[in-house]
């Protein structure tokens, strides 16, 4: 089996039980697994390949728990620059309407892409408007295509405007048809062992778009098959008033309602989590996908993070979809997590340690995997390094860590996902970016202006 040697990175960060920093660390992987980690006098002499990292920093991949790729095709539209949630939503319906199986391909792959050179290996997405024949199955492809590790979760939108929800109704399916196609796709893709490059996870996209029954269905079909579910919850203020007006009940109590706790689930943003929804989630080890940028983005608010974390809930990072961020780098992530826990809570509230932290273990915790976000012998191979060379960093030397999230977000420098180096020396090895993105731009503006 192919080996693979990393190694003299100025520092290893492993985020292992002990959460050592080892000068001079490296990795040692045979195929895709992790089979030696620490100092060079713990690793062999050599490898089928070997990387010299002097100058890097080497951790485990990053995790991103929260994506709607599509929307890498309406950032910063216009109409919807700057309004709250529920307008921004309203602005942005009719142009997904118009979105094309092959714009779910490309558009996925560039927020692959974007995602993988700023340090994520493996990544969720909620893909939730399936018009004009899309399906879940163009996102999968795409990722096998760019080599990301992926958590595709079937979204869905079952109530429309002439029934009380959000979304207009041309853009909401039939509750037995969503049910059905999560269960083809589950049966089709999901593989549930150890190192899986692809898992299934059943996610209505909110409250506000989905009905109670459906919702329920979910929860019992995710159970049946022992994958995931993934939802909106308590996104903001207006989302609270919604839940209390129509079911009576805060959204933590909703969820509970609905089987929507576990440590098989999680929910994305809880800005607006009351103190009982904090300890129900972290009784039941619900977790949680924090999106700073989309909350500071639609001023959502402040969630309650270094809360929630003190009460043991599962914290991971989401960057959100690329129309509420409207970018998708998730060290970039890291970065606001840890200045928007200060703004709200104060300097002590987060340490550039801590936002790492979250980014890595919290987000394997939160998508229920126990195979990444630390290295160490038995672990999936999904590791990345950044280069300290630079201007970006100069200065920061004393704490090479830190400034990994104090100073401006960089490009990795190198990232390897199941043992397959997919960015060398700060480009990506599985596709042509400028290509990518120039596809990407012609699609995005037959999207936006409607043009066939
Ligand atoms: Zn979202």
């Amino acid at each position: 089996m192919p080996s693979l040697l990393l190694r003299n990175a100025d520092v290893l960060v492993t985020m292992d039980a002990e959460r050592r920093e080892i000068a001079g660390g490296g990795v040692y992987v045979e195929d895709n697994r992790i089979v030696a980690v620490g100092a060079p006098d713990a690793l062999p002499g050599t490898a089928d390949a070997v990387i010299e990292l002097a100058g890097h920093v080497l951790l485990p991949g990053l995790v991103n728990t929260h994506h709607h790729m599509y929307q890498t095709l309406t950032r910063a539209v216009p109409a919807a620059q700057d309004a709250d949630l529920f307008g921004w939503l309203r602005a942005l319906y009719p142009i997904w309407a118009r979105l094309t199986p092959e714009m779910v391909g490309v558009s996925t792959r560039t927020a692959m892409a974007e995602l993988m050179l700023s340090g994520c290996t493996t990544s969720s997405d909620h893909l939730y408007v399936f018009p004009n024949g899309c399906r879940l199955d163009d996102a999968i492809e795409a990722a096998d295509a760019i080599g990301m590790r992926f958590h595709a979760a079937r979204g869905a939108m079952s109530v429309g405007e002439s029934q009380g929800g959000l979304p207009p109704d041309g853009l909401v399916e039939d509750e037995a048809a969503i049910l059905a196609d999560t269960r083809r796709l589950i049966e089709r893709w999901h593989d549930p062992a150890r190192f899986a490059m692809r898992r299934i996870v059943v996610a209505p996209c909110s409250p506000f778009s989905v009905s109670r029954g459906l919702m329920r269905d979910a929860a019992a079909l995710a159970r049946a098959y022992g994958v995931s579910l993934h939802t909106h919850l308590a996104e903001n203020q207006s989302d609270v008033e919604y839940s209390r007006a129509q079911f009576g009940m805060s959204p933590a109590e909703y969820a509970a309602d609905l089987g929507f706790v576990g440590h098989d689930v999680w929910h994305a943003h809880c800005v607006k989590l009351d103190a009982p929804g904090i300890a129900l989630f972290a009784r039941t080890g619900t977790g949680v996908a924090h999106c700073p940028c989309s909350n500071m983005r639609l001023a959502s608010g402040i969630a309650p993070v270094p809360r929630m974390r003190r009460a043991g809930v599962a914290v991971g990072l989401g960057v959100d979809g690329s129309a509420s961020n409207d970018g998708g780098t998730l060290l970039g992530e890291a970065r606001q997590a840890m200045l928007l826990a200060r703004v709200g809570h104060g300097p002590a509230a987060m340490t550039a340690r801590e936002a790492l932290e979250v980014a890595t273990l919290g987000g394997a915790r939160v998508l229920n995997r126990d195979d990444i976000g630390a290295l160490a012998p038995g672990m999936a191979a999904d590791l990345v390094a950044f280069d300290l060379t630079g201007l970006e960093t100069a200065g920061a030397l004393h704490d090479p860590v830190a400034a990994l999230v104090f100073c401006a977000p960089q490009r990795v420098a190198l990232s390897v996902i199941d043992g397959r180096v997919v960015v060398r020396e700060g480009r990506l090895v599985t596709l042509d970016a400028r290509a990518l993105a120039a596809r990407h731009n012609a699609l995005a503006a037959r999207l936006v202006r409607g043009e066939s």
